[in-house]
């Protein structure tokens, strides 16, 4: 048995670490390579899979370190192909991801807490609130256990960090497991392709960006500060405008926008007026409107708008000179659509609750 006290998960460390750990186990700084290459592209499970090292070190890593195997749980499919994965984790925590599957790909949406404790009105893994934060090798071993559930036809090469949780509250982890995810030593995702979603920690994005060239989502959902600190308590401590200096400094490459999401909820900030507000925001900023209509989940106390309330609000932005994009949201049914993500710890546990 490996004991997680003593011994470190590998893909906990960036490859440097990982480099060391060998060199301090007599090996040389070049084997770093062919173990990075097990953990990643490899998606090694186990060091026994590593049949390309002695069998000797095989045996001495497994004594000196560990591997978090994610495997999920459970998998619930809806009728449009979407996959909610239920992963449990070795404390018995819950998280869950989903596993969208498009023309020629999959999209995989990624956890980075346990939980959330950023508290949005709306959302479903708000109202949970905080358990712990996702270890790097938990973040990438979502990543890898979904490799495994698809083919080549339509492999896993889009990733956005929408899931339970706030990526930027878990900023260390979360730059570790992008290392993985994206670096040269890791699985070689595309930048473009891989989202990182934040409600805006305004004081992290600066580090964020300077450390990670993925793309980037804020979840605005409010066009004044009156109504965002509403509906997410974050705004109180980084208003709208501070939130807006802290993206105009972002490092954006020349060809890229940041994505604005919104969220519409019926009557309450899905009016023409407010679009325009949105709009005024939007000044000056290199960015695009993704509109999500409300996933309506028990206790939230929103409605979804109706379509044409939706797009008369994409109308405003379009003809303000925004791109605002709105589609429907996949896997609502089956409770994997966004904000649904809730991984209460069995679903008796919902049915047990008495309000
Ligand atoms: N914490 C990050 C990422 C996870 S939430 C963030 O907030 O950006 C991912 C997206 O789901 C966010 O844009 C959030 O605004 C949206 N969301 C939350 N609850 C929702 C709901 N019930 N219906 C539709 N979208 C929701
Ligand atoms: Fe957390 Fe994002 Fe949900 Fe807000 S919308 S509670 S930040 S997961």
């Amino acid at each position: 048995m490996s004991n997680p006290a003593i011994q470190p998960d590998l893909r906990d460390l960036p490859p440097q670490g990982v480099q060391d750990l060998l060199v301090a186990l007599g090996e040389k700084p070049f084997r770093a390579r062919q173990v990075l290459r097990w953990l990643y592209l490899g998606g090694a499970r186990d060091f026994a899979e590593m049949t390309d090292l002695s069998k000797n070190l095989r045996a001495r890593l497994a004594q000196t370190a560990r591997l978090t195997d994610l495997a999920p749980a459970e998998i619930h499919t809806s009728a449009d192909g979407t996959r909610k994965l239920l992963y449990e984790l070795e404390d018995g925590a819950r998280i869950e991801g989903v596993l969208i599957p498009e023309e020629d790909h999959h999209t995989l949406c990624v956890s980075s807490q346990v939980g959330c404790r950023m508290g949005c009105k709306f959302c479903r893994t708000g109202a949970l609130g905080f358990t712990r934060h996702l270890r790097p090798a938990e973040i990438v071993g979502q990543v890898l256990a979904a490799r495994r559930l698809v083919d080549q036809a339509r492999p896993l090469t889009n990733l956005v960090f929408m899931g339970m949780g706030e990526p930027l509250d878990n900023l260390d982890h979360l730059l570790v497991a992008l290392g993985h995810i994206l670096g040269e030593h890791g699985l070689q995702m595309s930048q473009r392709r891989v989202t990182i979603s934040t409600v805006g920690l305004a004081d992290r994005l600066a580090d964020l960006g300077a450390n990670s060239p993925a793309a980037l989502a804020v979840s605005l959902n409010a066009p004044n500060d009156a109504l965002r600190s509403r509906l997410m308590p974050v705004n109180r401590r980084f208003s709208l405008a501070t939130l807006k200096a802290a993206l105009l400094a972002y490092p954006l490459k020349p060809t890229r926008r940041v994505t604005l999401e919104y969220v519409l909820l019926g009557g309450v900030n899905d009016r023409p007026e407010q679009a325009l507000e949105l709009a005024m925001w939007c000044r000056g900023l290199k960015c695009k409107v993704n509109l999500i209509p409300f996933n309506p989940h028990e206790g939230a106390g929103f409605q979804a708008p109706d379509e044409a309330t939706v797009l008369a609000f994409q109308r405003v932005l379009i003809d303000n000179n925004l791109t605002a994009l709105f589609r429907r949201s996949r896997g609502a049914e089956i409770g994997a659509a966004c904000g649904q993500l809730a991984a209460r710890a069995t679903a008796e546990d919902d049915e047990d609750r008495e309000d």
